[in-house]
């Protein structure tokens, strides 16, 4: 069970542009120092200490804080579930969502609450930052400050981003397409197959022909998320008990094959006999690249020729991150393994062409 504190309302304007649920989990973004000089996690009334201009843009902003933020590579399928529900539970009244979250798992979180939540037709915007907040030359003002617009942000009274995003470093990004990056510089986030969505400059600029449309819509949460997957990256010299323990164990539901360039992976017997089997058992097994942008395209090389007959199912363009958390909703999802692989083929939130 993980605890939230009871929601703080900062009511700066009587007639605000609009009004934004924060979910504050942890990360970098948001911390202080101690008085022994250590950074520790601090409350977001620090952060508005830190950041005094955010009472001066026209969002009223409300705040849930995790009880004990977390550094998110501690993140896991309830911390997900947690944040789906505060949505749905929230969703009617606010016109948008921010969630700051640390930026080591950021893509996957934005990933899977992008499965999770169907039906989005209002910004949910992840953001954190490479520098705490106390730091001078912090990244975390500008990353808040321009995430908490554009979750506000409504055109002809209609919210202009309807989907769950990543703004970071002036571009705004689609969730399940983005990627950290980079850990030393402030630029973390990319989405190599997919274009930005805006860009913050003097004004924000909007990428309009690659912003999901508005729809009228209802949201509906899709809690149960499978996490029985292995992402299995290939690389030279991987041997066949190794990948064995890997491709048939028991527990294992999901294989996630991270492959070379356009999806090529060894065609040397006993690899594709290995793959047979765990298709045989009923895995599910989805081949993404380690390349970072391209695509997977099965028989462009002859050592991804088998694949489509054993049954090995194609990620194209999709992220592993991406297809980290597709598979785990996948899973949870459908019983049936047609259906499973049937959904992983077919683009539903914009997270592959
Ligand atoms: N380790 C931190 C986290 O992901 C890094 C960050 O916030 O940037 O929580």
């Amino acid at each position: 069970m993980i605890d939230v504190k009871p929601i703080e309302h900062f009511d700066f304007h009587k007639s605000p542009k609009g009004r934004v649920l924060t979910i504050y989990t942890g990360g970098t973004l948001g911390m202080d120092f101690n008085d022994s000089g250590s950074l520790v996690p601090c409350g977001f009334e620090q952060i508005l200490e830190r950041v005094p201009v955010l009472k001066e843009l026209q969002v009223n902003i409300s705040v849930i804080s995790f009880q004990e933020p977390i550094d998110s590579s501690n993140v896991h399928i309830e911390h997900w579930q947690l944040l789906a529900s505060l949505i749905y539970d929230h969703y009617d009244q606010f016109d948008g969502f921010l969630i700051l979250h640390g930026t080591d798992t950021m893509a996957y979180s934005a990933s899977a609450l992008s499965f999770m939540l169907e039906g989005v037709n209002k910004p949910i915007i992840f953001t954190g930052a490479q520098l705490p907040i106390a730091s001078p030359r912090s990244d975390a003002t500008e990353n808040l400050v321009t995430s908490l617009e554009i979750a506000a942000d409504k055109k002809n009274g209609k919210p202009i981003i309807t989907e769950v995003c990543i703004f970071f470093n002036h571009v705004l990004l689609r969730g399940n397409r983005s990627k950290k990056v980079e850990s030393q510089h402030f630029d973390a986030f990319e989405s190599e197959n997919y274009p930005i969505l805006a860009e913050a400059g003097i004004s924000i600029d909007y990428q309009w022909s690659y912003l999901k449309p508005y729809a009228k819509d209802f949201i509906r949460v899709n809690p149960e998320m499978d996490n029985n997957v292995v992402v299995l990256k290939l690389f030279p010299g991987l041997n066949k008990i190794t990948a064995a323990s890997i491709l048939l164990a028991d527990a294992v539901k999901g294989v996630i094959i991270e492959s070379y360039g356009s999806g090529n992976v060894p065609n040397e017997k006993w690899f594709l006999d290995l793959l047979r089997e765990s298709a045989k058992m009923g895995k599910l097994i989805l081949n993404v690249s380690q390349c970072n942008g391209g695509r997977v395209m099965h028989g462009k090389y002859e050592t991804s020729s088998e694949l489509d007959k054993i049954g090995v199912v194609s990620g194209h363009d999709l992220t592993s991150e991406a297809a980290t958390a597709k598979m785990m909703y996948v899973l949870a999802r459908f019983s049936n393994l047609r259906d499973a692989k049937k959904c992983l083929r077919t683009p539903i939130r914009g997270e592959m062409n």
